[in-house]
């Protein structure tokens, strides 16, 4: 790891996180407000998503990016979905991010 809190960042992210519970948010794991099960900006981002269920054609073009690059399944159909949707996938993930297509819209999140 390089750059300024390289090393504490290290440090942060080996300690395992607090279990999900009373003010625990069950996503992230930080603090959420006794009852809540999640943190107000989790539960913000989640109310946003929906779920996109893969038609034929998205398995198809997951299972053809599968095919064609050192990635793993799921990955296959997140890359295949943001292509369907003209959108950058927003990832930490060092198989896309390293050995995908250059040609795929990609945010690196690292
Ligand atoms: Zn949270």
């Amino acid at each position: 790891m390089s750059g300024p809190g390289g090393s504490a960042r290290l440090l942060s992210s080996s300690l395992p996180p607090p279990p999900a519970g009373a003010g625990v948010c069950e996503i992230c794991h930080g603090p959420a407000g006794h009852p809540y099960p999640r943190c107000w900006s989790c539960e913000v981002v989640r109310r946003r998503l929906r779920l996109d269920v893969p038609d034929q054609q998205r398995i198809l073009e997951a299972a053809a990016i599968k095919a064609r690059h050192p990635v793993a399944y799921a990955d296959a159909f997140a890359v295949a979905t943001s292509i369907a949707y003209d959108a950058a996938l927003m990832t930490g993930d060092p198989e896309i991010l390293e050995r995908g297509d250059p040609a795929w819209r990609v945010v690196d999140l690292r």
